[in-house]
């Protein structure tokens, strides 16, 4: 298994649930530790994407309500929901919004159509009489208008410790952290990897490998021609304040988000938040630099600036840290563009080549879906050799 983000951590709790043992490489000192820590762990029912197709719309609900279930059954035991999550979602509809909130409420509609449909399965813990209210409110702070949704975020760190805690009770996952994976041969019945770490240059044999690297993601893959894909580097903002804020989704474009976590405010704005933009098959040098600049007090000053001028952040908020990750999704285009394939995120599925699987999850919220299916399908090799 390389890479041991959410979903590199995932699938090894669903592998070893199924008594496969697994080697879980990742290159930092410390699993989970890059977008899947850097994220503001928003369970996407689809209402973000009324700007891409229903399709798009009904897969995130589908994973959104399959994230609870997964993630209990790759743990071993059930999470409590309520108390690692936030407060649902405003979403607050911007002057230069590309929807209307008339448009919006018509997506809206169709996407509680689609959850009373799918007979109102729990979403993180919870049967809910709808995914949002179709009359929109005024915010009190902006003026503007505002619909409440019963979307909601769970807290990445805590997320995080409850994998680890997981992982730790698994005999089958052998972790091996500071390990860079650099090739990848099938050979026959099975698959060779070069890593290297501390102690230099080694070879993992395994039945097959699964490829979890995200934005590196197919790299070194023999015979295997990464596509080109759409890498950003999203900053953020990890914030404290006596004066709880509101959590918000701001809409429908490129703007930002405001998330009350229950030890930390978690902020973004995504025009200052946007620190590199490019189109290739994995990250390059340049996007590897900008992630470094996600800490800095420019780009943290940037989006608290941008927050605090629409009035939804108190004047005593003091940033603990910024933070970023890489954002990997589809198309050459930003968010931007109403026709970027951004608006679109129903790709997520279960690729093989040879001994090689690659799941491609481009959400936080996909993960779990994506990590059982990958499982499965090693469980598959495993069973067949
Ligand atoms: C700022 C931000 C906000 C976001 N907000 C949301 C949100 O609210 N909701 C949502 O659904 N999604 C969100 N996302 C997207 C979400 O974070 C990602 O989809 C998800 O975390 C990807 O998980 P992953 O495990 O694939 O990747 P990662 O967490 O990046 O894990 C990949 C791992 O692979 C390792 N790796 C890479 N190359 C190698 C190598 N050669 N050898 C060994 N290891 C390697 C890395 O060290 C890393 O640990 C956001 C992303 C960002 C950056």
């Amino acid at each position: 298994m390389l890479g041991g983000g959410i979903l590199g951590c995932l699938t090894a709790l669903q592998c070893a649930r199924r008594g496969i043992g697994v080697v879980l490489v990742d290159q930092e000192a410390s699993l989970w530790s890059r977008a899947s820590l850097a994220n503001e762990g928003k369970v996407h029912l689809g209402l973000v994407y009324a700007l891409g197709s229903a399709e798009t719309q009904q897969s995130m609900l589908r994973d959104a309500v399959r994230f609870g279930p997964l993630v209990d059954e790759a743990f071993g035991e059930p999470v409590d929901w309520p108390r690692i999550s936030t407060e649902g979602f405003a979403y607050i509809v911007m002057p230069e919004s590309a929807r209307t909130a008339p448009q919006l409420a018509l997506t809206y509609q169709s996407i509680n159509d689609d959850y009373l449909g799918l007979g109102r399965p729990a979403y993180l813990g919870e049967h809910l009489e709808s995914v949002v209210d179709l009359d929109p409110t005024t915010d009190e702070a902006s003026g503007l208008l505002s619909f409440h949704t019963f979307e909601r975020a769970v807290d990445p760190i805590t997320l995080r410790a409850l994998a680890l805690a997981a992982i730790s009770r698994r005999p089958e996952i052998t972790v091996r952290c500071a390990t860079t994976a650099t090739s990848i041969e099938s050979k026959g019945d099975h698959a060779l990897t070069t890593v290297r770490g501390a102690e230099g240059e080694s070879t993992v044999r395994s039945m097959c490998v699964i490829d979890c690297r995200w934005e590196s993601q197919g790299m070194g893959v023999a015979g295997y021609r990464a596509p080109r894909r759409n890498i950003r580097v999203k900053a953020a903002v990890r914030a404290q304040t006596a004066h709880p804020v509101i959590t918000a989704t701001l809409v429908a474009g490129p703007f930002g988000d405001i998330v009350q976590h229950r030890d930390y405010v978690y902020l973004s704005w995504y025009p200052a938040a946007r620190l590199h933009h490019e189109f290739t098959p994995a990250a390059s040098g340049a996007a590897h630099d900008a992630l470094a600049g996600a800490a800095s007090t420019d780009v943290i000053n940037a989006q608290l600036r941008a927050l605090a001028q629409h009035r939804w952040i108190p004047d005593d908020i003091t940033a603990i840290e910024g933070t970023g990750g890489f954002i990997v999704g589809e198309g050459p285009t930003d968010i931007d563009d109403p026709h970027s394939e951004l608006h679109n995120r129903a790709a997520s599925r279960v690729l093989r080549h040879d001994r090689v699987i690659l799941p491609l999850s481009l959400k936080f919220t996909s993960a779990p879906v994506a990590a059982s299916t990958a499982a499965e399908l090693a469980h598959e090799i495993v069973r067949d050799r």
